[in-house]
């Protein structure tokens, strides 16, 4: 019999498991727009406390809410600085410009992380020429450059800096909760410096629906505005939101077992004489000598291994839940196979 192939293109593929539908079907629900859902109230109260804010609102995905965050702290015409590969610049339809009026400056960085001497650059005296600058992101892990860990110094830097020119920052944290478990430190700690933090439960976490904002309330209660705008407001979601508590329980701790297989698939491309970006949690990048990565995923497709060319030269592959040790070490394999 074939087996299932190994999918090794996004943490977003993973299906809930049986303890997590099972705390979906018995979830208490009510309106969430009126307030009055139970499991949501409680996932955002739970999400708050983790981080150590005042509150926290429950958005369909992780787009929104980050869309969200700028533009409650951004003016229409106003820049913001961030990772040239970040997530919000590339890969949210630009969006910052359509909904925030926004205007990117982009610094570009081997890992993903630019220091507060480099946000400093931007800075001018006054000048009516010049776009006010209202917000920095930062990214955490950093998705495009290879799922590196926000180095903590640094990142408190930049936003010590940012705050000392009366400027917020915002955290993509999608996968922040990667960097709590490859750090060891907790997700309140990483984000001490940042006003803003989005975060997915239907990456890593493996829940099916929905991310989190996490700030300060009088923030929180605008971004509830801008959410229902967006359309993003949602009746019994609680039925989504018991995934999500479910996989705060459940699926935090075992991502350790996610960034293990990526290692795993690290020296195995080694082994190989491939160049692979420095594995520091669930995601492995490795850079072909010739444009031909389709080529190779193709191939890979082939051996039941799925995954991304995420440029000519560049394949991408990222570990979750749904794939086991069994599945890493038929991954390894496959990849042997194709690029011996
Ligand atoms: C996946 C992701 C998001 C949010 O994506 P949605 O598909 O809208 O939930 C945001 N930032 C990063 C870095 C991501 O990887």
């Amino acid at each position: 019999m074939e087996k299932k192939p190994v999918d090794l293109r996004s943490d977003t593929v993973t299906k809930p498991t049986p303890g997590m539908r099972k705390a979906m079907a018995e979830a208490e629900v009510g309106d969430d727009v009126m307030g009055e859902d139970p499991t949501i109230n409680r996932l955002q109260a739970r999400a708050a406390e983790l981080f150590g804010r005042e509150a926290a609102l429950y958005v369909p995905s992780g787009t929104m809410g980050n869309q969200t965050c700028i533009k409650v702290h951004t003016r229409p015409g106003q820049a913001i600085i961030g990772e040239a590969d970040c997530h919000i610049f590339g890969h949210e339809c630009g969006m910052y410009a359509q909904f925030s009026g926004a205007v990117p400056l982009m610094i570009n960085t081997q890992r993903g992380f630019f220091s507060a001497q480099e946000v400093a650059a931007f800075i001018t005296p006054p000048d009516v020429h010049v776009a006010p600058i209202g917000l920095v992101l930062v990214e955490n892990t950093h998705n495009m450059k290879g799922g590196g860990v926000y180095p903590q110094a640094q990142l408190d830097e930049v936003a010590q800096f940012a705050h000392s020119k009366g400027i917020s920052v915002h955290m993509d944290g999608a996968r922040v909760f990667n960097a709590s478990v490859a750090s060891g430190r907790p997700v309140s700690k990483i984000t001490q410096g940042v006003d803003s933090i989005m975060f997915c439960f239907s990456k890593g976490l493996g829940a099916p629906v929905g991310s989190m904002i996490v700030g300060k309330r009088d923030f929180i209660e605008e971004a509830r505005a801008v959410r229902k705008k967006l359309g993003g407001g949602m009746r019994q979601a609680g039925i989504l939101a018991a995934a999500c508590l479910y996989a705060l329980d459940h699926h935090v701790e075992r991502l350790a077992d996610d960034h293990a297989h990526a290692k795993l698939l690290e020296k195995t491309l080694q082994g190989l004489g491939m160049t692979v970006d420095p594995v520091e949690t669930n995601i492995v990048f490795f850079t072909m000598q010739q444009p031909n990565a389709e080529e190779v995923v193709n191939k890979l497709q082939g051996e039941g291994v799925l995954c991304f060319a995420i440029t000519p030269r560049r394949i991408r592959l990222v570990t979750h839940l749904d794939v086991g040790r069994e599945d890493v070490l038929r991954a390894c394999e496959a990849l042997k196979r194709v690029l011996r």
